[in-house]
């Protein structure tokens, strides 16, 4: 089978580790041109010619359209988006500080909403793109102790469904996936008991992989996916079902 981003040139927040980084890798595979966008640089970039790292905090507004920019003026064109870049501030909301909240909503929604509005413009004017939303099955389902967390994942559901209806007539597919429990960093710190727990609630048996999830990336990036816009994708074993 031919590689499904030959010669495509795509963005993906937060590629420094974790889900980000998985796409990154598999994007390079499947003859995409990466550029990343996370504060600090991934380990073992070099053995990935067409991957390019460009320090940027996401939640930064200036930060962002100089990246997007010098993507744009390297490369000429952005194919595919893929907001991923999150984190996680969890607490009891009565316990919870306003940074906290402002940090995880800033991070995770805002920055969804800056480098898309910077890439969108470059895509209407081309008639042709892909966006993708890392959101959160806790996004759908709610999560206690993550108010602020899953606030901003239902945020991110909202905002893929609105954009996507603006730009569709443009060529422009709006997606979001909402991974379930995918071990990475951001999962690490949950104690073995309460992993195990979680994982007795999914259907299929077995936490995610970074690779689960960037493959259904690329199927939302890809010409596979060529009819759907506006569709939230679970990538959980069921677990939200
Ligand atoms: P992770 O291993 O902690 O990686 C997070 C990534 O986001 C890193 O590359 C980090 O890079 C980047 N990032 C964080 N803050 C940033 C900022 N201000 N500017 C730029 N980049 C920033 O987390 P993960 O588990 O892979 O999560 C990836 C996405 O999947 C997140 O949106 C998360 O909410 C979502 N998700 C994860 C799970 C799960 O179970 N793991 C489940 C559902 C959804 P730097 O630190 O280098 O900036």
């Amino acid at each position: 089978m031919e590689k499904l981003l030959l010669g495509k040139v795509c963005i993906v927040t937060g590629g420094s580790k974790g889900i980000g980084r998985s796409i990154v890798d598999l994007f390079a595979r499947e003859g995409a041109r990466v550029f990343y966008f996370s504060r600090s640089e991934a380990e073992g970039d070099a053995a990935l010619g067409s991957v390019k790292w460009l320090a940027c905090d996401v939640g930064d507004e200036a930060a962002v359209n100089a990246a997007v920019e010098s993507v744009i003026a390297e490369a000429g064109a952005v194919d595919a988006l893929v907001n991923n870049a999150g984190v996680t501030r969890d607490g009891l909301v009565f316990r919870m500080s306003l940074d906290d909240w402002e940090t995880v909503v800033r991070t995770n929604l805002t920055s969804a909403f800056l480098v898309s509005r910077a890439v969108a413009r470059h895509m209407i004017k081309r008639r042709s793109g892909s966006i993708v939303n890392v959101s959160s099955v806790v996004g759908i389902i709610g999560n206690g102790g993550q108010t602020n967390y899953s606030a901003s994942k239902a945020g991110l559901i909202g905002f893929t469904k609105s954009l996507a209806r603006e730009v569709g007539s443009r060529g422009v597919r709006v997606n979001a996936l909402a991974p379930g429990f995918i071990d990475t960093s951001m999962t690490e710190k949950i104690p073995a008991e309460a992993k195990e727990k979680l994982k007795a609630g999914i259907p299929l048996g077995r936490t995610g992989t970074g690779e689960d999830v960037a493959a259904a990336a690329l199927f939302l990036c890809s010409e596979l996916s060529a009819y759907i816009t506006g569709e939230v994708l679970k990538v959980d074993g069921g677990m939200g079902m």
